[in-house]
């Protein structure tokens, strides 16, 4: 059976489609139509059983016929079908974060998730590369060319901010700023990360996943190697479509 998988995130929108291995992949911003957006990328697409997860899903699911899953159970489905013996899974998207402890069995123990202030998430690292006058992608590779170690001691995303543009004006390199910024997500993730309990393979997926610096400082903060799936985005997604043939 083909089934699809449609991932509905804060920031993007990613689909997958699946039957017993991947067809087809796509993804784009989710804008202010998440359910046009979501019609455009399905256009044309072949599946039997549709599975949407994700921020706005509940927006989406009965236009689409589709079933519904949490977020929670769509990464933890996603990570462990691509890695079985996976532990942990930390996904870092747009506008949140989590970690969920796995069972075993690509389902969950228990979680965490942060989805009440930006500090901690994608949306953190958006608003300071803008500051710094760069794209997010770049952001990761900047803060890794540094050569100074400062600190950025606010946790809300606004002081910080301030906090940057003082560091600006007192002359810090950008790539010193981005560095320490990366620091602070780092170090509030792996807060999470210990308190629901870090058991290897940890899997780190999401979007901000992609960011090399991050994946070198959380590594280090918790003291695992971490594994980075070839598309850490469309973990959900993926998770979704393997879901979708289990719901009647
Ligand atoms: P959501 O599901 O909430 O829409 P995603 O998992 O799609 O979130 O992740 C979106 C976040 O990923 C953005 O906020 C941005 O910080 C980050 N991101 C996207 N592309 C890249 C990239 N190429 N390198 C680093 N970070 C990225």
């Amino acid at each position: 059976m083909i089934t699809a998988g449609l991932d509905v995130g804060s920031r993007t929108t990613k689909l997958v489609t699946y039957n017993g291995g991947l067809l087809h992949t796509a993804l784009a911003p989710t804008g202010v139509r998440p359910l046009e957006r979501c019609g455009e990328l399905l256009n044309g697409v072949t599946y039997e059983k549709l599975t949407v997860t994700g921020y706005g899903r509940h927006l989406v699911a009965e236009a689409l016929k589709a079933n519904i899953v949490s977020e929670i159970s769509a990464y933890a489905a996603g990570a462990s079908h691509l890695f079985p013996d996976a532990g942990t899974v930390i996904d870092i998207g747009g506008q949140d974060s989590k970690v969920i402890a796995l069972n075993g069995y690509g389902g969950v123990q228990k979680f965490e998730m942060n989805d009440r202030c930006a500090a901690g998430t994608g949306k953190f690292l958006e608003v300071m590369a803008n500051t710094l006058e760069v794209p997010v992608s770049g952001l990761g590779e900047l803060a890794l060319s540094a050569s100074k170690i400062i600190r950025i001691n606010s946790l809300c995303t606004v002081f910080a901010e301030s906090e940057v543009v003082s560091l600006i004006a007192r002359g810090e390199e950008v790539s010193a700023i981005a560095l320490a910024l990366h620091r602070a997500v780092a170090t509030r993730v792996a807060a999470m990360a210990r308190r629901v309990g870090i058991k290897e393979r940890v899997v780190f997926a999401g979007g901000v996943a992609q960011n090399r610096c991050l994946q070198k400082l959380l590594g280090e903060e918790l003291g695992v190697a971490l594994t980075v799936p070839e598309n850490p985005q469309l973990v959900g997604a993926l998770g979704a479509a393997l879901l979708a043939e289990k719901i009647t």
